[in-house]
């Protein structure tokens, strides 16, 4: 705390992650030797810089950009870029930890990484997005390339700006090089299922939950918070597979739609027209609308995938939830319950996805989308989707093993942790004091 001050959800994500460490100590020594958790919460680098642009009306704005490089031992530094006005470095750096093992976990040579900028693209025209992110990149190209640093999107972050980011990219460092982002669209590189695969994994995650009880989510109740790239597409898994989605949100408030969620309406609101959820009781006027985004762990439901951003999901929601006899949580946003709710739910005994395993999806499929553009070719969606879902099996079966390996039986956000750690852990001993 002294070391990284003012860093809240960096401490946070520390903290979670070493109340899982201490039985692996006791077990393997070897890691106090050579230091390896020291060195692990201290990024290899944070690079933090100006963006400056011009707005519609010529006035010159500017913006603050960032970039870690948390952790390069198992492969280049991989992890996407958020532009929301909350950005700071201790946000960024809280990603960037939890990255670095989420990435450990895919099984994918990958280290981690994160960047992003106080830049809020709320309200702003497409050519105020370009001018931005072309300037963004500017500078933050500086410290990219397919073997060093590979960004992808986030919260703020979609094709969209991963295409402008492409084209200036390109355009200063010349030539052609597809692996240096991940998001791409599929006419210029991009991986086919990579715009589902966070969400899809999240359900998928899910499903090995409940079979771990023998259940399945047919006919299951669920809430998802968000209405973003995660939210979207696990609200579309969750529903082919039988699921009432009955609740969404964005950050203004919640909806409920008892007879649920008609998906086609929520795209059309917020990602064509880029629009409020608040709209959609207009076209649907049996649901409901209710203020304030908090609100939506109090809609009963047996399935919560809290998918929009930290801290979202509090101990008073957590007792909620637990009380309305929630089955599982799995965590599609990163780190959005809080340590407090984290415990609460565990005790309660409900089955809980923490975000490294439930939201490693995403950056799987954006190391298959590495794979596809060094071997210059495509993958059908049913290729990806398959390989999406085995990797997803194996955190989930690595996750219970670790968990069970040191005594945490049951805890996923410690048997997360574990195996994540000690593929990055194992790498680092071989690689010498670096
Ligand atoms: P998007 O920008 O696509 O969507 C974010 C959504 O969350 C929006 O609907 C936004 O609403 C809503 N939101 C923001 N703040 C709140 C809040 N306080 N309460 C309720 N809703 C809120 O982002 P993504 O879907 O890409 O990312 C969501 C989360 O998932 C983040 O934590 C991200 O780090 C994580 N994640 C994303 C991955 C990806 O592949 N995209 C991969 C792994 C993790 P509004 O429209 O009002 O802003």
């Amino acid at each position: 705390v002294r070391r990284n001050p003012q860093e809240p959800e960096f401490h946070q994500a520390v903290q979670e992650f070493l109340e899982s460490m201490e039985p692996v100590l006791v077990r393997h020594p070897e890691y106090r030797k050579h230091a390896i958790l020291e060195r692990l919460v201290e990024p290899d680098r944070l690079v933090s810089f100006r963006v400056p642009w011009v707005d519609d009306q010529g006035r010159v704005q500017v913006n603050r950009g960032f970039r870690v490089q948390f952790n390069s031992t198992l492969g280049p530094y991989k992890g996407g870029i958020r532009f929301h006005p909350t950005v700071n470095a201790g946000i960024i750096k809280f990603l960037g930890f939890e990255q670095t093992f989420k990435n450990a976990l895919t099984g994918q040579p990958i280290g981690g990484g994160k960047g992003g900028s106080d830049f809020d693209p709320k309200g702003k025209s497409d050519l105020e997005i370009m001018r931005f992110t072309q300037s963004f990149m500017t500078e933050l190209q500086k410290y990219l390339g397919p073997d060093v640093d590979v960004p992808a999107g986030d919260i703020g972050v979609g094709a969209r700006e991963i295409g402008y980011m492409f084209g200036q990219y390109k355009r200063i460092r010349g030539g052609n090089e597809p692996g240096v982002l991940t998001g791409k669209g599929v006419q210029y590189g991009g991986s086919l299922g990579r715009t589902e695969a966070t969400g899809y994994g999240c359900i998928y995650f899910v499903q090995e939950l409940l079979a771990s009880r023998g259940l399945e989510l047919d006919g299951r109740r669920t809430v998802v918070s968000g209405s973003g790239n995660v939210s979207i597409y696990a609200m579309q898994k969750a529903q082919e597979l039988g699921a009432l989605v009955v609740a969404c949100s964005d950050s203004a408030g919640y909806i409920v739609d008892p007879r649920g969620i008609d998906l086609e309406l929520v795209k059309r609101i917020k990602l064509s027209e880029g629009g409020r959820i608040s709209e959609y009781v207009r076209e649907r006027p049996h649901a409901s609308y209710h203020a304030g985004s908090g609100g939506i762990w109090s809609v009963p439901c047996e399935i919560a995938l809290p998918c929009a951003t930290q801290n979202e999901l509090d101990a008073a929601a957590a007792r909620q939830l637990a009380s309305a006899g929630v089955i599982a949580v799995a965590e599609g946003a990163n780190m959005p319950c809080t340590l407090e709710a984290v415990h609460l739910l565990l005790a309660a005994g409900v089955l809980f996805g923490p975000a490294k395993a439930a939201n490693a999806g995403g950056v799987a499929v954006s190391a298959l989308e590495m794979a596809q553009n060094s071997m210059r070719l495509s993958w059908s969606f049913e290729e990806v989707d398959r390989r999406l879902h085995a990797i997803i099996r194996d955190i989930y079966r690595n996750s219970v093993d670790a968990a069970e390996a040191y005594g945490f039986q049951g805890n996923l956000v410690a048997g997360a942790n574990i195996a994540g750690f000690r593929k990055v852990a194992d790498a680092m001993i071989l690689q010498g004091v670096v």
